[in-house]
């Protein structure tokens, strides 16, 4: 096995505020352990590419976004464009890579591993939280708390004129987003993906006609079966139409943002776990954090298993609402 000795970090995928966090953690463990360190812009294509830069990382732990941008790179789902991003980090003597994104990016990597000997380790970066193995992800508590600022307004506005609120909220497999804000704001009805009944427990809601003076708010999140806020709103509409609705869809705001204490120590602890752990000779592996330990996690099992949204949170949310 080779010494690691140089390495490279990147950021790919969806960007989620903290990323900027964990690239200083990664950078500064780098040098404190003597190695050098480079920062590869644009997720994979800067190693296809060649998009080096010295990264400087100071004044960055607060700043949303990534500073080494990211981007999704159909290249490097080739073998042919896999080779050109190994013979690339070879020609400049990197020996080890973290990669911060979401499942993609270690789907991509996992791959590279397979196929090469430069070993990659993962940061879990994605405001969705929807990665197996990891109970947080970085960026979803940034995220979490800006979806319940902005529904904490429109509670405002809808409680002055009795109005019900659709609001869409990102996740587009997975209700994370949705349910921990649902519960959060006091949501009347919070309707996801891994959650069969729960148009149905609306429909109940209105029928009985209990809120009809009062606000509501219903969390919608962007995968839902239902086919989004827009699509769920009409329907409710046409069947109740002395409800006044309005629907808001809080798009990329979610995506923004100076990073949550939360999430800057999150990223602090996993960018420094994952150059230990290329250290101690791991390899295609995420750090991720279960219990509040730091947890080595295959990345095959990060992108092939399914984390479940947290039973107990969805039967307090219903108790909670009624
Ligand atoms: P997010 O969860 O925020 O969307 P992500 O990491 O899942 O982040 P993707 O766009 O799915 O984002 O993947 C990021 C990049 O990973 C892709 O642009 C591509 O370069 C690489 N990648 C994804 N899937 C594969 C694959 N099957 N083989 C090789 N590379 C892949």
């Amino acid at each position: 096995m080779t010494k690691i000795s140089k390495i490279a970090v990147l950021t790919s995928g969806g960007d989620a505020p903290g990323m900027n966090a964990a690239i200083r953690a990664v950078t500064r463990t780098a040098i404190y352990n003597n190695l050098e360190v480079i920062g590869i812009r644009e997720g994979y294509r800067g190693m296809i590419e060649n998009l080096y830069t010295p990264h400087d990382v100071s004044d960055i732990i607060q700043r949303g976004g990534t500073i080494l941008k990211t981007a999704r790179c159909m290249e490097f789902k080739t073998s042919e464009g896999r080779q050109i991003a190994y013979n690339n980090l070879k020609a400049i003597g990197v020996n080890g890579v973290i990669v911060i994104g979401g499942d993609g990016t270690f789907t991509g990597a996992r791959i590279f591993n397979e196929e090469f000997d430069i070993p990659l380790i993962g940061i879990p970066g994605t405001i969705d939280n929807d990665l197996y193995g990891t109970d947080y992800t970085i960026g979803y508590d940034t995220a979490l708390n800006t979806v319940v600022e902005a529904v904490d307004k429109i509670r405002d506005t809808a409680s002055a004129h009795n109005r019900m609120f659709f609001i869409e909220v990102m996740g587009a497999e997975a209700g994370f987003i949705a349910l921990r804000s649902g519960i959060a704001t006091g949501a009347e009805a919070i309707i996801i993906p891994e959650v069969d009944d729960e148009v149905e427990k609306l429909n109940k809601l209105l029928e009985s006609g209990r809120r009809q003076k009062a606000s509501n708010i219903v969390i919608v999140a962007e995968g839902d079966k239902e086919g989004g806020a827009y699509k769920l709103a009409n329907t409710i509409k046409e069947h109740y139409p002395n409800y006044d609705i309005r629907i808001t869809v809080l798009g990329h705001v979610q995506r923004g943002g100076s990073p949550s204490a939360f999430d800057r120590v999150t990223a602090s602890r996993l960018g420094y776990a994952a150059v230990e752990a290329l250290l101690d000779d791991q390899k295609s592996t995420m750090v991720g954090i279960q219990n509040n330990e730091i947890a080595l996690v295959p990345f095959r099992k990060a992108v092939k298993l399914h984390k479940s949204v947290d039973r107990n949170l969805l039967e307090i949310a219903e108790i909670l609402s009624i």
